[in-house]
């Protein structure tokens, strides 16, 4: 069978394409690892998404997964491995060793945390080292704990940490930090949080479980051993599109090159909505919106076809 569409990804950009498409009577797939995707992550409310004054993340993708599922949809929850064109055809390969067909496929596949790359990182990663706070945060009540980046979401985590653990360090690279006034203020508040900047992180150690980190103090050029049970890795985020390389140009950040008016990639019938393309707002705002415009552009590209 050949779906009209498939869409990879089930995260705002990849729900809201699929709402677009079922309405618009396309055969639809949508193949997602996860719902929700990265908002999964966030520690603390949602404030900036219209009609929702306030929203936790787990809320809102458990209401985009509910209205995604009242849709005439098929959903697979499996990873995408590879997408291919054959003639006319999309064959979207998944980690399961199924592979479906489609007359057009929407990229929705977001991005994943950015990793540290510094010793100890792989060794340690579910044994003290993590990636998302609101998942892992709680087994570290009473305990002291690192938050590595210094943007907003490094200190949202301190804020949703400063509940649980007894002592939160942030680390920053730079001179400054990049948190927002209103973080940087709420972080002040707490108390028991300290910001280290001009910190580079060199070495995660531990025996069974993380019990310090290194970093190099950039001013001094001093090297400090912190003693710690758990460090929290958030400096941003990558694009995971390698799956769709032949098919696509990247920039210089892996991010699918489209056309503004229609998402679509230098693949006729291709499209990348949200933040796995080169879009500058990295929001659930904006990822929605990307997913309604690639739906109804591939919904267009399918009528041309016909
Ligand atoms: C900690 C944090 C806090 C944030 N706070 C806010 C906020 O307050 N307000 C706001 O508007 N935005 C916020 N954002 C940004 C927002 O979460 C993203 O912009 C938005 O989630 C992007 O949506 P997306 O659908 O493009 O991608 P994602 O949310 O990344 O979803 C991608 C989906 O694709 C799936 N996937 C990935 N690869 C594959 C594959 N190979 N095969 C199958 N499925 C795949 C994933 O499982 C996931 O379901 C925050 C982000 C983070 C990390």
């Amino acid at each position: 069978m050949t779906y009209d569409l498939i869409i990879v990804g089930g995260g705002p950009a990849g729900i809201t394409a699929g709402i677009y498409a079922s309405r618009q009577k396309l055969n639809t797939l949508l193949i997602t690892k996860a719902f929700g995707g990265q908002i999964a992550r966030k520690a603390v409310m949602i404030e900036n998404y219209p009609g929702f004054e306030e929203i936790s993340g787990i809320e809102l993708i458990q209401r985009l997964e509910k209205h995604l599922r009242k849709q005439k949809i098929d959903i697979e929850r499996d990873g995408v491995r590879k997408v291919k064109k054959v003639g006319e055809k999309f064959l979207v390969q998944t980690t399961s060793k199924n592979t479906f067909e489609a007359k057009a496929v929407i990229i929705a596949s977001g991005a994943d945390p950015r990793p540290l790359e510094v010793e100890g990182e792989k060794e340690f990663i579910g044994r003290g080292l993590s990636y998302c706070v609101t998942c892992d945060g709680p087994l570290f009540e009473g305990k002291t704990v690192a938050v590595i980046g210094g943007g907003n979401s490094a200190f949202e985590a301190a804020i949703f940490l400063s509940k649980i653990a007894k002592k939160i360090y942030i680390l920053e690279y730079g001179k400054v930090v990049k948190a927002d006034a209103e973080n940087q203020e709420r972080v002040k508040k707490i108390g028991k949080v300290e910001v280290i900047t001009d910190a580079a992180l060199k070495k995660i150690q531990g025996k069974q479980f993380v019990n310090s980190i290194i970093f190099e103090d950039r001013k001094t050029k001093q090297e400090i051993n912190l003693p710690l049970e758990g460090v929290f890795v958030e400096i941003g985020s990558q694009p995971s599109t390698s799956f769709a390389e032949d098919l696509v140009d990247f920039n210089e950040k892996d991010e699918i090159i489209v056309e503004f008016e229609t998402c679509q990639t230098k693949t006729p019938g291709l499209f990348a909505a949200g933040d796995c393309n080169v879009g500058k707002v990295k929001q659930v705002i904006t990822a929605a919106g990307e997913g309604a415009k690639a739906a109804l552009s591939a919904y267009e590209y399918l009528q041309k076809q016909k």
